[in-house]
């Protein structure tokens, strides 16, 4: 009876958190529209660099919204046809959720605008580079290319720890694209770190 009522909240938690993410892409739909405007700022920004850094500033916004709700800052952004449909922080603490990454959001956010599991043609900016849990998605997800800003010397698993994105053996690779505002990235999480270790 007992593991029949926790098999029954599980799935529930399982429908509530579907229902989030369904609703925070519902947001992004207006939210890209409205971004049309920003896209075209984007686009007539000179050389392939200042837009990897445009979209990488995206991904530091949402990095911030996560430090707002105490959670570690690592923010994503996902780019198809030079818009964002899909951005997403890490919300571990608030979900109570191992796999409630940036990535990871992103990546579902993204699946259910595109109608379709494999996200050919899109490009995932992150402000942390990804560690093997997302890295294994993104490569089930048959992302085109990731970009990244900060490198994650104990757990990020695209150069790091080990490179899962551009592993032979598998059947996709991704492009990388590292170290972009990697600073910026960086100080995000430094700052949240020394100010946590502060109040505790
Ligand atoms: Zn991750």
């Amino acid at each position: 009876m007992l593991i029949q009522i926790s098999f029954v909240s599980i799935q529930i938690y399982a429908v509530i958190r579907k229902s989030i993410i369904k609703l925070q892409c519902v947001d992004e739909k207006s939210i890209h529209i409205n971004m049309s405007y920003s896209v075209i700022q984007a686009k007539v920004m000179d050389g392939v660099n200042s837009t990897h850094e445009y979209f990488m500033r995206q991904a530091i916004k949402e990095a911030e919204k996560a430090a707002d709700i105490n959670e570690v800052p690592v923010g994503a952004v996902i780019v198809y046809d030079n818009r964002i449909i899909a951005r997403a922080h890490n919300q571990k603490e608030m979900l109570k959720d191992p796999t409630a990454h940036a990535e990871m959001i992103a990546i579902t956010q993204c699946a259910e605008y595109l109608q379709n599991w494999r996200l050919t043609g899109a490009t995932i900016y992150v402000t942390l580079e990804p560690c093997a849990m997302c890295a294994g998605a993104l490569v089930q997800a048959r992302i085109d290319r990731l970009v990244y800003g900060a490198v994650d010397k104990k757990a990020g698993a695209c150069v790091s720890v080990m490179n899962l994105v551009q592993n032979p053996k598998l059947n996709h690779r991704l492009e990388v694209i590292p170290n972009i505002l990697a600073d910026e990235c960086r100080d995000i999480l430094k700052r949240f770190f020394l100010e946590n270790c502060r109040i505790r």
